[in-house]
């Protein structure tokens, strides 16, 4: 079995649902385990709805009509009639009254009506691939075993959904291809939750974790993991196979394509998972494996902008006990997280990502230290097995910096990690990815990585 997951786009328009049902079809042998996001655009346009309901700017029944005709504009052009979404559509404007009416809008009920874009885009995706002749069929992931905790908004799920998970899926008629939404589980007191934004990813790898599949394929609308944004970096390009401890990493510090949780589950079942492009099938896409055998390279360069770093600096550092665990019990108790670390003797200075508020975080490290906070940085990681291995690799990196002007602020690089980071001026960022670019990806020719695994788990 491979458990396919298909992204907001990849079920955005009429067409693009072809192709979806094309590449579930071509993949019959295999038996396909479908798992969609929402149409895109469609989770936003929900989140605005509960909101708008709440403020009572709009009329529910306008408000609906917006978005059941989002969906039909879809269907239509495939030739499905409304009555595919229309017990979605009829719950979804009791919601919204409710909303309006009780003049509330907790947690809860926001999970509620985000749920709605997972389980409309399934149900026409289902009713399409059933036309084509598939023996599809739309599942909300809540009746096949998802069971999460309460955290609304980012749950997480409960150690027994894998058991229920399996349970569930055996019981289905064999030949029918499951169309599973994304995103969504439940409590088990039967509420609806949400993995938080972009959780399809998640769900897919918890599927492919419980039903132990060969594979989990995230189709998307980029061709896979490149060696660089390539917005900044145009002659960046796919990478053919990467470990999962790399992935996580560019996940972490920047690169979209993969949703940073997404990476557990199926590490733990040891499950390669490839990321392939809806829109351009006849790539192999970028191939995450527990172990990647590929040694002695650098695979990718990521950044992130808009990044503070915070300097702790205490005198009473030296030869104290405690004093991290005093500095990271406050990052804990303000929900704080910390990206990038550097310690010396008398200073710890950590990177973070500016839409968290550390205003309250720097008053009470002011207690007990001298701290600065630097605006306007960009982190930036070298991503690469053979970080660990590769011996000049530092050196390289700051000669190729030095010689393009940037000045490097910070560095951390731990034991055996695969991942060197790097902080510079949010300006010099762009520049000094093009520069690593061409310092390690210039002379290598086309295809990043050697094929073999890819070629044989790809079958
Ligand atoms: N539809 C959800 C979102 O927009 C989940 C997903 O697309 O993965 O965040
Ligand atoms: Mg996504």
């Amino acid at each position: 079995m491979i458990v396919m997951k298909f992204g907001g786009t990849s079920v955005g328009t009429a067409e693009s649902i072809r192709r979806v049902v094309d590449r579930v079809r071509a993949a019959r042998s295999r038996n396909p385990f479908v798992v969609v996001s929402a149409i895109s655009g469609v989770t936003d346009m929900l989140l605005a709805a509960a909101r708008e309901a709440l403020g009572r700017k709009a009329s529910v029944k306008g408000i609906v009509s917006e978005i059941e005709a989002r969906h039909m504009a879809v269907a239509g052009k495939l030739g499905l009639g409304s009555s595919i979404i229309s017990g979605e559509v009829a719950e979804l404007e009791h919601v919204l009254f409710g909303i309006s009416l009780v003049g509330e809008l907790t947690l809860r009920t926001t999970d509620h009506v985000a749920s709605f874009g997972e389980r409309m885009s399934s149900r026409i995706v289902a009713a399409f691939a059933r036309k084509s002749g598939l023996k599809a069929e739309a599942f909300n992931a809540y009746d096949l075993g998802m069971v999460t905790d309460k955290n609304f908004g980012s749950a997480e799920i409960l150690p027994k959904t894998f058991e229920a998970i399996a349970s569930s899926v055996a019981k289905l008629p064999s030949g029918v291809v499951p169309v599973v939404t994304g995103f969504i589980g439940r409590t088990e007191d039967g509420d609806i939750t949400t993995l938080g934004r972009g959780g399809s990813d998640y769900t897919a790898a918890i599927y492919g974790a419980a039903l132990k599949a060969e594979e989990i394929q995230i189709w998307t609308d980029v061709d896979g993991i490149m060696t660089a944004d390539p917005r900044i970096v145009p002659e960046a390009r796919t990478v053919s196979i990467v470990s999962f401890e790399e992935a996580s990493e560019l996940a972490y510090f920047g690169a979209k394509v993969l949703h940073p949780k997404t990476i557990l589950p199926a590490m733990n079942g040891n499950i390669p998972v490839r990321v392939l492009n809806t829109f351009n099938p006849s790539g192999t896409g970028t191939l995450i494996l527990k172990n990647s055998t590929e040694k002695g390279e650098i695979t990718a360069i990521t950044c992130k902008k808009g990044v503070y770093v915070i300097n702790i600096n205490s005198a009473r550092m030296l030869m104290a006990y405690g004093f991290l665990h005093h500095v990271f019990r406050l990052f804990d108790e303000f929900k704080v997280p910390v990206d990038m670390i550097a310690t010396s003797e008398v200073n710890v200075s950590v990177t973070v990502e500016k839409r968290f508020d550390v205003s309250g975080l720097v008053e009470k490290l002011k207690e007990f230290a001298a701290v600065t906070v630097l605006a306007d940085r960009a982190s930036l990681c070298i991503v690469g097995e053979g970080i660990k291995s590769m011996p000049g690799v530092g050196g390289r990196i700051s000669s190729v910096l030095g010689k393009s002007g940037i000045n490097v602020e910070m560095t951390s690089q731990s034991h055996n990690d695969v991942n060197m980071g790097l902080v510079v001026s949010e300006k010099s960022v762009d520049g000094a990815v093009r520069a690593l670019h061409g310092e390690f990806f210039a002379s290598v020719k086309q295809p990043v990585k050697r094929q073999s695994a890819a070629i044989s788990v790809r079958g």
